[in-house]
């Protein structure tokens, strides 16, 4: 279906802006709630998902193309950069403010060769809890960079574990940690130990932009991180999340969304898609500029061949590349384009990470390459579920079980 982009809003965005005055008092609502208590979002429900997340491969090159009409100068970007980034932060319905203490939980600590790992609950607000797991390099002194790592939507394969269990997961978090990193993985909405809110709710996709600031807020606290020095990497569902907070959050210093940031599609879970972030009052985008706001601050597009990205090297990545050109640092933005793999976050794609990750935070490559030069994770240990969680029988939740987040606007 044919969206126009630009100033012009189409019968299909002026029915988006529709939706969008009705979103907006809902999240006033839920701001009000904030306030004084637990999270009781009055955000829409499942029948406000859009009609559509997706467009024809030519009609997306070609709303991009035309999106890319509207600016031409690095002044004129930032313009437009910013008038996207707002329109995220409004229509997502973020705090502008946190004031709410974390009240960590950690336990169950595993130290292995280089690295350690724990389990570890926050309250992003009070009594909704983040869930996840922190690793912590064991070699290096003074502050150090940090690594978010959110995960995907991929169910449990086999013995394989879904989330932040995911054996690819612990490999990728434990050795940016060998290389010097904290970094933290947790679960989604919805998702592995997180079982307070349904995960496919619209408004899963405005709590879990703002769980990943609180990660970030969590990760300050702990007086080991550098400010300066803070990346984030994820792929499929877990890439739409490190693309969102980099634009919202300008603590991200690099970003590295994988298999996810595509001209025409735009992800189809609520978490993705759920609320019109695309279309505003005088202007359309799509996530190939929302991942661009990242810019001046480097960013690695990861793609391949058998999904959504596989245009990335002759659409999406042009694009991306003449918007650091403008500003300057055409040499901040990379993609490596994988024609024959699929959609995941496999070794290949971990191995064209890491060096960008070390390059512009500082990690010690060295410290996981072998005498080849060739990164070796297998000094990983990968612990089953159990090992993992921070609540258990003996350790409950201590929040509330359910959090309603429902109608009632
Ligand atoms: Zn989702």
């Amino acid at each position: 279906m044919a969206r126009s982009v630009g100033g012009h809003a189409a019968p299909f965005s002026r029915v988006l802006l529709v939706r969008l005055k009705f979103i907006t008092t809902a999240c006033c609502a839920a701001l009000a709630t904030l306030t004084c208590g637990p999270w009781a979002m009055a955000a829409p429900d499942r029948d406000f998902w859009p009609p559509t997340v997706s467009l024809s491969e030519p009609d997306g090159a070609a709303a991009l193309t035309a999106m890319g009409s509207t600016w031409s100068t690095g002044e004129q970007w930032t313009t437009r950069a910013t008038t996207i980034r707002e329109h995220v932060r409004l229509t997502l319905g973020l705090p502008t403010a946190r004031p709410w203490p974390l009240h960590p939980i950690r336990r169950n600590v595993h130290v292995h060769d280089g690295y350690s790992v724990e389990a570890v609950a926050f309250e992003s607000t009070p009594g909704v809890y983040v869930t996840g797991n922190l690793y912590l390099p064991l070699r290096y002194k003074g502050l150090r960079p940090a690594v978010l790592c959110p995960h995907g939507h991929s169910g449990a394969r086999g013995d394989d574990p879904e989330g932040r269990f995911r054996r690819n997961h612990q490999v990728r978090c434990a050795t940016l940690a060998r290389m010097g990193a904290v970094v933290f993985a947790w679960d989604m909405v919805g998702w592995g130990e997180s079982t307070q809110v349904e995960h496919r709710r619209s408004a899963s996709v405005t709590l879990q932009t703002f769980n990943s600031m609180r990660v970030i807020d969590f990760l300050l606290s702990l007086g080991l991180v550098d400010p300066d020095r803070i990346g984030v990497t994820g792929s499929s569902g877990g890439g739409t999340q490190a693309f969102l907070l980099t634009c919202v959050d300008d603590r991200v210093a690099v970003s590295v969304p994988v298999v996810m940031v595509s001209a025409h599609f735009f992800g189809g879970c609520p978490c993705e898609s759920s609320l019109p972030i695309h279309d505003g009052p005088a202007h359309n985008t799509n996530n190939v500029e929302i991942a661009a706001t990242a810019s001046p601050r480097p960013m690695l597009l990861i793609s391949c061949g058998g999904d959504w990205t596989s245009n990335t090297p002759s659409v999406e990545f042009p694009y991306v590349q003449r918007v650091y050109a403008a500003l300057g640092k055409p040499g901040n933005v990379a993609n490596a384009h994988f024609a024959d793999e699929w959609h995941d976050y496999g070794a290949s794609k971990r191995a064209a990470m890491y060096p960008f990750m070390a390059k512009h935070l500082g990690l010690d490559l060295g410290a996981v390459q072998n005498a080849e030069g060739v990164v070796d994770e297998s000094a990983v240990v990968v612990h089953p579920r159990e090992a993992l969680v921070v609540f258990d029988a003996a350790h409950p939740c201590p929040g509330e079980q359910k959090v309603f987040m429902g109608t009632g606007v």
